[in-house]
């Protein structure tokens, strides 16, 4: 046993290819079956997350614990594997491994392991989600996610962006809505009081001597750094305590949110277009396999349809032309359509699939439904705020031109009922050397999950956060 040691461990998705036959090697993994032939061996299908494919292993009734534990070996059991890499005559592979020896780290009992070969529901993997990154849909999900953030740096980081590292803590509210995270010390107990009497609780007695939250968007500390850096990107964690049980939200996700300086609503739009094409076609390249998994068992369009939106060019339309389209429409919506509301996902769903079939850029949206930043058109009633539609997700970026203009920036605080006392540093960039600036935030797992056809955002995250669930 111990001279195996000296061989460096291959991963499985090397040891398929072609190239490596005839080469010795060890490999590690778990097993996905144990077939026994008459024949006096046993094949081994053992998978250890490089690829979605497994490896073959040859275990022969030579090999001196083939009784005693290869024919004990089932689905979940851990082993590493020495031997040759031979051309394999199965098909749906160009390799598989003659063991010279099969060593056990740990078996799994069948009448206990969860994981048996039949089809589980998702919905019963989130409840033992410390064990589905063992599955194949789970290994590829995190294989595509995977991809997705290694893409998202290359994009950015080629064209000279900064990646900057904004607050998950914070005592300012982006959006100025509700619907945080209190981030507290406090004895919830014994809430310290403001006076006898009062019922106000006093947070200067909290750990930071004010109130806080967990982040739900790093935008505002990033324009401090646009404005002074010129292009920058943050990528991180973000909360939202809001109670929406839907297959689109997470109280917790993973936000990328670049912003740029002297760069208007378009110069906003073509890289947030060119930027979901490369993440798109980038996984095409870099997840072929895992993507041929997707189309066959999740989703059967996927392929085709990030192909096409590869060599799309994006719809942009006003949210005034939308309006229109979506009243003349002759659709019967559940939420009815004027100007001035807030677009729903149902909405959002005609304009992507029936409407233009391809994803849409809306700009331009009344200011009376858009936060304060955004940047008041000279109508005086829309902002230069613009999201990014797709297919199925709806909502996959939302974003805007920054309002640059001090006295503006002010005057849309107040009428949305904020203190522009409490944003006096944010005020600050308009104040010193304002330049027009814009940004946008695009969500992680609506991403991966657009890419991959998964139906339901908890199963593109590995430990999902929703109302009422907090586990693993
Ligand atoms: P929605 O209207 O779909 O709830 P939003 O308008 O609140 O989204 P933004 O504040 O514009 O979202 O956030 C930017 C992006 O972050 C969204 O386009 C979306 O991709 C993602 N996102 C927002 N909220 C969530 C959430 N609760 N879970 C997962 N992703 C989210
Ligand atoms: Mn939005």
């Amino acid at each position: 046993m111990l001279e195996t040691k000296k061989l460096p461990r291959m991963k499985v998705v090397d040891a398929r290819r072609q190239e490596s036959i005839g080469k010795t090697v060890r490999i590690c993994g778990w097993v996905r079956t144990r077939r026994d032939s008459k024949g006096g061996f046993s094949f081994l299908e053992i998978n250890d997350g490089s690829t979605i494919k497994n490896i073959q292993v040859l275990a022969d009734s030579a090999l001196p614990n083939y009784a005693s534990e290869i024919l004990t070996l089932g689905i979940g059991g851990s082993v590493e594997v020495v031997g040759d890499i031979v051309p394999s005559p199965g098909a749906g592979q160009a390799t598989e491994i003659k063991a010279a020896t099969v060593r056990i780290f740990g078996t799994a009992d069948a009448t206990q392991y969860p994981l048996q070969k039949k089809g589980t529901s998702f919905e019963f993997l989130r409840s033992i989600a410390h064990l589905r990154p063992r599955t194949n849909t789970f290994g590829a999900v995190a294989r595509v996610r995977n991809e997705i953030c290694r893409s998202i740096h290359h994009f950015y980081q080629s064209r000279g962006f900064l990646y900057v590292h904004t607050p998950i803590i914070t005592a300012s509210d982006c959006e100025g809505a509700g619907e945080m995270f209190r981030v507290t010390t406090l004895d919830l107990m014994n809430l310290p009081r403001k006076d006898e009497t009062g019922s106000a609780i006093d947070f200067e007695k909290d750990f930071f001597g004010k109130a806080t939250n967990l982040t739900v968007s790093g935008q505002l500390e990033g324009e401090c750094f646009a404005t002074a850096l010129t292009d920058i990107y943050t990528f991180g964690p973000t909360f939202r305590a809001e109670n929406s049980n839907t297959t689109r939200h997470l109280a917790e996700f993973w936000m990328i949110e670049p912003e740029m300086a002297f760069c208007d609503l378009e110069g906003n739009m073509d890289i947030a277009e060119e930027f979901l094409k490369t993440l798109f076609s980038d996984v095409l390249n870099n997840c072929s396999q895992d993507m041929e998994f997707f189309a066959e068992r999740i989703d059967s369009t996927v392929i085709e349809t990030l192909s096409a939106i590869v060599k799309s060019k994006f719809v942009r339309l006003s949210y005034t032309e939308a309006i229109k389209i979506l009243e003349s429409s002759g659709e019967r919506f559940e939420f009815p359509v004027s100007w001035g509301i807030d677009l729903q996902s149902e909405h959002e769903r005609y304009l992507t699939e029936k409407k233009f079939k391809c994803p849409v850029i809306l700009t331009d949206y009344p200011a009376d439904i858009k936060a304060f930043y955004m940047r008041l058109s000279d109508d005086g009633r829309t902002v230069r705020a613009m999201d990014v539609l797709v297919p199925k997700i709806g909502e996959i970026i939302g974003g805007s031109q920054r309002e640059e203009r001090l006295d503006i920036l002010e005057s849309r605080m107040k009428a949305q009922q904020l203190n522009p006392a409490d944003y006096w540093w944010y005020l600050d960039l308009r104040r010193y050397g304002t330049v027009p600036h814009a940004g946008f935030g695009l969500g992680l797992e609506r991403t991966v999950q657009f890419v991959t056809g998964m139906g339901n955002i908890r199963d593109v995250i590995p430990f999902p956060r929703t109302p009422g669930s907090a586990d693993f």
